[in-house]
């Protein structure tokens, strides 16, 4: 710590340090063994294997040096003048009680009780990568749901919402006008990231099938030697938004190795997983895929707490290297400082109530929840639109993506003016495929959720869309 106060170059490594600080009472010891044992396993990448992949921005940040000191209080027997941390006593909340949902049968309610130290949590600041008995419990989440042991390699961090995680990664990995790799159409929330940060993007082509390993295949075997290569792939995985589409497990395995041959990370951008309802078992993630391959450690998982528990707490986590993470730390420690201790802790005292298996009990219930949404919004859509549009039936999460078949002309191959003037005009507000196309252009697609809508809704506002396709038609 001596050395990190008169030397603050080198924040990344020092960043590791507090990681493993925060989650130990002995200290002392542990930052010994981190510093010297290292992470030695031959099939993990290195620290200086991730070095190159991190943004000039990423390399330049330096720790906040009071909040790098935050996990020495916990030590025994000091007394510290280090936080600025209001006193609690003035603040107005003094208890907080809830129910929430009984997973094992939703009807029910359980009454949650914040007890006075929680309440003090959550009241106060806290980690910069989040309440570490939070960061445990996903760890156990992570561990029993993708395979991936708890170690030195990787961890997690929570920030607000996936959103936020997303942007901390694309910030630490990309510099301005950096050549990367985005799957087309891609969730519009990730888009203006890459451009405005003036990226050259290449669009990588999904279909039925999800991300086409192919064409990834054939952007990066036709690169010209020239030019940089890609150091990341951003994809959503799992009921894709927009497309609704799942990438079978073939492909991931295809995207895995191409990503090795080829040396770039992949951002596994997932807030849609547990909202996976397909018939077949669900194909393994990005990351657990990883952890059996020959070098571990190429992928960055994003998940959200949005779709599971609440997106009014902006809660997300992200699981990936240490090296890694700990440079979008940095990002936290100068931009917000940490995620809401309050979101944290209601959301944890939640989820120590339920524990994993009431999780994952629950989302089985939010799983079938939207399926059957699925299935009311398509048996709507065979009504009103068959002939007049295309689709593949979603798998997981909450979006229909469909093609209309617009008559011959000048617009055939664009929604947006039957979307954004006569479906409007009529009533239906929807997202032309536009939207989602990572470098502009025109799309026959339009997006839909279906997550929200009653029965009665969806048939009348695809009834409405249906007249406004056939008008369009009849001119
Ligand atoms: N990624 C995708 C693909 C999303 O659809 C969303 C939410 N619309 C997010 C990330 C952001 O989610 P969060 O609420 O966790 O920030």
């Amino acid at each position: 710590i001596k050395q990190y106060m008169t030397r603050p170059q080198g924040s990344i490594i020092l960043l590791h340090t507090q990681v493993v600080l925060s989650t130990t009472s002995d200290s002392t010891s542990k930052l010994k063994l981190n510093m010297t044992e290292g992470r030695s396993s031959p099939a993990l990448l290195s620290d200086d294997f991730y070095e190159p992949f991190l943004s000039k921005l990423a390399k330049n940040r330096q720790p906040d040096r009071i909040r790098v000191l935050i996990p020495l209080e916990s030590r025994p027997g000091l007394i510290s003048f280090l936080a600025g941390k209001p006193n609690p006593e003035m603040f107005p909340l003094t208890s907080l009680s809830f129910t929430a949902r009984d997973p094992q049968d939703p009807s029910k309610e359980i009454p949650i009780d914040l007890t006075p130290e929680e309440l003090k949590v959550a009241l106060q600041y806290n980690y910069t990568d989040g309440v570490p008995a939070l960061r445990d419990w996903i760890h156990e989440l992570q561990e029993h749901v993708h395979k991936r042991k708890k170690d030195e390699s990787w961890k997690v961090s929570i920030g607000a919402g996936s959103q936020d995680l997303i942007y901390k990664a694309i910030t630490a990995l990309v510099n301005p006008g950096d050549p990367v790799l985005v799957e087309t159409p891609a969730y519009g929330g990730t888009i203006p990231m890459f451009t405005t940060l003036g990226c050259d993007i290449s669009e990588v082509e999904t279909d039925a099938e999800g991300l086409s390993s192919q064409s990834l295949r054939k952007i990066l075997e036709e690169w010209p030697a020239s030019k940089p290569k890609p150091k990341v792939l951003y994809t959503v995985p799992y009921g894709c938004n927009p497309t609704g589409i799942t990438t079978t497990t073939e492909r991931r395995l295809e995207v895995l190795k191409l990503a090795r041959e080829h040396n770039f990370l992949i951002l596994e951008d997932d807030p849609y997983y547990f909202l996976y309802y397909g018939a077949a078992p669900r194909p393994p993630s990005y990351f657990e895929l990883d952890g059996s391959q020959p070098e571990v450690g190429r992928v960055i998982r994003f998940d959200s707490f949005s779709k599971m528990l609440s997106s009014g707490f902006r809660l997300g986590f992200v699981s990936g290297p240490t090296y890694l993470i700990a440079a979008m730390d940095l990002h936290s420690s100068t931009a917000n400082l940490q995620p809401s201790s309050l979101s944290q802790i209601v959301a944890l005292s939640i989820l120590k109530r339920w524990g994993l298996s009431g999780f994952l009990k629950h989302g089985d219930t939010v799983a079938e929840f939207y399926k059957q949404k699925r299935d009311k919004f398509e048996a709507a859509m065979k009504k009103h639109l068959s002939g007049l549009a295309e689709w593949d039936t979603p798998k997981a999460g909450m979006f229909f993506w469909f093609k209309i078949l617009l008559p011959e002309g000048p617009d055939q191959h664009d929604s947006e003016p039957l979307i954004t003037t006569k479906a409007f005009e009529k009533g239906v507000l929807a997202i032309p495929g536009t939207v989602f196309l990572p470098n502009a252009g025109k799309s026959p697609y339009v997006r839909v959720s279906f997550s929200l809508l009653g029965e009665e809704d969806i048939d009348e506002a695809l009834k409405r869309l249906k007249e406004a396709i056939l008008e369009l038609k009849a001119e």
